[in-house]
Parts: structure tokens; sequence; C-alpha cells
């Protein structure tokens, strides 16, 4: 077994192989037995033929079910009927784990509901679209995480246990911390950007909670945040690195998977750019002054531009927490220094330039009905020597769900948390 590869692998020896991996179908012919195995790599046929295969191999060919774990050793031959041209003819064929009458479908074809899915969702793991979503959400943490490496940003650990909120909501989860009363964290926040005011760029994958009772098909209640903060960049510079990044990210699933793309059914194209203010979107949609978008307004941006990542910008400071720096550094300018960015139907990121300058953050506080008190130690931290600096959060989650077409949330998180499931 220790000279195990993966079938993609396979495809491409001649002479002696070994795989092990998934009972994907069987066939059973009498004379002539097929079992198609699979792995993550892909699915190759194993032909056992009455009088060629050993009596004993052949005999065990039968009766295997679906989706149990088998250890194969035979000959890589050309076949035009097998799938992908070629099949091993076995020698030695181990059962390693007998899988039992199964509780869902898992063939491609499957028309098992999504909750019932995710109820099994360890078995669910074994379909190949199933697989195809987490694959491609691999690549995009990975190639996330590529750009800001070549661009010299340092990887940080956000803690995900606080001792306050971090941005003043009371959407947060509780834990006793020995003694003491505390938080998951909502956002690594201040965090991150205790780290630009003092090391500069930085970037970080982290999972944050949320107790918010939301029942929609886009909200979670654990969600991992891809966040970046710059340290000396405003509004403009924080998008630009959005733009690019997520433009790198869709070019490398575009070119690393194709196939999961295929099977998915999604035809991807690098999205282009659309600024426009808080001010231009109202009258593009004909919004009340003052408000959110809605998701209908989200919906209504994207249909307008297609393929397209909306940044909408200069967002009234009423409508954004309150470290996002208002324009021209005065706590009464009308309009502010963050964004929210829009892609396929909906908020992927929101970001901005954040408040370096501790008495106007104790102002801007105020004005949002907050005790400063509260967040003496986060004000503090700009007391030091602070440069302004500006970053987003992009959830991971929505991203892949926009890049692989689905139209739930749940679809894009392997094991979701949301106010009715918790486990497995
Ligand atoms: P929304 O208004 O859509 O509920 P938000 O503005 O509350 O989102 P932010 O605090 O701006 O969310 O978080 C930054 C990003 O993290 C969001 O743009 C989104 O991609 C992701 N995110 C936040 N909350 C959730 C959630 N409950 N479920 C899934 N993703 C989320
Ligand atoms: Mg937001």
């Amino acid at each position: 077994m220790e000279n195990r590869i993966l079938v993609k692998d396979a495809f491409k020896k001649k002479g002696k192989v070994d795989v092990a991996g998934w009972v994907h179908n069987t066939r059973d012919l009498n004379k002539i037995k097929f079992i198609l195995l699979r792995d993550v790599s892909g699915i190759i046929q194993i032909t056992g033929v009455k009088g060629k295969t050993p009596d004993k191999v052949f005999k065990d060919m039968s009766g295997i079910t679906r989706e149990s774990v088998i250890y194969v050793s035979g000959t890589i031959k050309d076949s035009k009927q097998a799938p992908g041209g070629k099949e091993i003819n076995p020698d030695k064929i181990e059962i390693i784990s007998k899988a039992e009458d199964l509780p869902i479908d898992v063939s491609d074809y499957s028309k098992t509901e999504l909750p019932k899915r995710l109820d099994y969702r360890f078995l669910d793991l074994h379909r190949q679209k199933t697989q195809a979503i987490f694959k491609i959400q691999s690549e995009i943490c990975n190639s996330f995480r590529e750009f800001f490496y070549k661009k010299s940003f340092i990887e940080m650990q956000p803690p995900c246990i606080i001792s306050s909120a971090s941005e003043g909501g009371t959407d947060l989860f509780p834990v006793k911390y020995f003694e003491k009363d505390a938080y998951l964290a909502q956002s690594p926040q201040l965090y991150k950007q205790m780290v630009a005011c003092s090391m500069g760029n930085t970037f970080m994958i982290t999972p944050i909670w949320r107790a918010e009772k939301h029942n929609t098909t886009r909200h979670i209640n654990e969600i991992r945040q891809m966040d970046i903060e710059i340290a000396f960049a405003n509004q403009e510079i924080a998008m630009k690195e959005h733009e690019d990044v997520v433009k790198y990210i869709v070019g490398q699933v575009i070119k690393k998977c194709k196939d999961e793309l295929k099977l998915l059914k999604v035809d991807l194209k690098i999205p282009k750019v659309k600024y426009l203010s808080y001010d231009e979107t109202v009258k593009s949609l004909k919004m009340k002054y003052g408000e959110d978008l809605s998701p209908e307004d989200e919906r209504k941006l994207s249909n307008k531009y297609p393929d397209t990542i909306v940044f909408v910008h200069s967002w009234p400071t009423k409508l954004k927490p309150f470290y996002i720096m208002p324009k021209g550094a005065k706590a009464d300018a009308k309009l502010s220094e963050g964004f929210d960015a829009i892609y396929g139907g909906v908020e992927i990121c929101s970001g901005g330039q954040r408040i370096h300058l501790p008495d106007l953050l104790e102002k801007m506080l105020k004005s949002k009905g907050l005790n400063p008190k509260n967040f003496k130690e986060y004000v503090d931290s700009f007391r030091y020597g602070a440069p302004h600096h500006a970053g987003w959060s992009l959830g991971l989650e929505r991203l892949t769900e926009i890049i692989c077409g689905l139209d739930n949330i749940r679809e894009a998180t392997m094991f979701p948390r949301d106010r009715d499931r918790l486990s497995p």
C-alpha cells in the first residue's frame, strides 16, 4: 500500500500500479466485472475477466458496496471503452472498509435536499460536485495567500477570544473564560490595525462569529474572513488591492480548476471593475438616500454590471462603523472613506480607511452613542506612533459561493454553523 499513487497519476503510468479509493460504481456481467474506483483526483475503471483475473480476486469483485474503500494492485492498460481510455487489470484487491447502506444519494445526479446532505456532510464530501467546491475553495485560499506573500505582507493570527466587542455591536457569542466574561471574536479589526500600525502590511484568513439570528441564503454564524490591513494607505489603495487580489484569485481558479468548473457548469470570467460613489449608487438605483443597500439593491447593481466587482465607496459616515475615517479627518464630515464591494449580487467585502487619531476616534465613538471608556484600550493603541492605514474583510464563503455559481452559502461552507445547525 506504500506504493499507492493517485488515480490521475495512474493514468500516466505503464505496467504495474497500486491505487486506493472509494467504490464509485460496480457492474457485474458474469464473465466480466467492473469497478469504478474514485479518489479525490479522478475515477479509473478496474476490469476483471473470468479466467484471466486470479480466481479469488475475480470472486471478491462481486458485491462490493458503493463507497466501500478498496486497495487495488494491478496492471494499467489502454482500453477504448473505459472512461479516460485506460483500465486496471487487478492482481490483488483488498477491501479496507465496507460501506453500509447509504443514507443519502452521493451520485452526481443526487436529488437529496441540502439540509439532509448537510446532516451527512461527511458522506456528502464523497460527492464529486461537493469535492469540486472545496477544491476551488482551497485554491481561493492558496492564491489569496500567494498574492500577499509575493507582496511581502505578513500573515498574522489574530485571537479568537476577546474581552469586549470590537465593533460595539451586540451580536456576540459569550464564552466563559475562567472567572471572566469573554466573547468569540466578531472581527479581527483591532488586532490587524495594531499590526499594521507597528509592523506594516498584514493579511490573514481567520474565523469569526456573529450571533445574528439570520435565516438567509447569504448568512452563517461562523464565517472565514480574508482580511488585510495596509499601512500608509487610504480607501483607494485598499480598493485597488481588493480588485487586484480578486482578479488574481479568479484567474488562478480558471487556470487550475478547469475540471471542477466544468463539473459545476460554471463559465467563470475574470471580473471587470466599476467604482461608484454612494451618491452615484443612490441615483443609479433610485434608492432612498441615507440607507444601507438592501439585498435587492445589491442584486440590481450586479444585474446592471454583470461579471463586475462594483465598489460602492465614500459612504455616509452615519452608515459606517465608528472606526471608519470621515472625509478630511473631520468629525462632522457627512461622507466617509468606507466602501463595500458587490459581486455576483451580494456584498462580498467591506473596508475603508481607519481612524488613527485618538481624539477623532473618541469624537466618533461619542457621535455613534458609544462610550469611549469602553474602547480605551483600542483608542490608546494609537497613541504611540500610528500611521494612517486602510483595509478590508472579504468573506471566504461568499466569494466561494459566487465563484462556484451556488445559490446558498451553506453549499460553500464545509461544516456550516447556522441558527439551527451545530453538527456535524
Ligand atoms: P451583511 O450586511 O451582508 O450582513 P455585513 O456588512 O454585516 O454583511 P461585514 O461586517 O462588513 O458584514 O463583514 C465583512 C464581510 O464578511 C462581508 O462582506 C461578508 O463577505 C462576510 N460576512 C459577514 N457576515 C457574514 C455572515 N453572517 N455570513 C457570511 N458572510 C459574512
Ligand atoms: Mg459590510
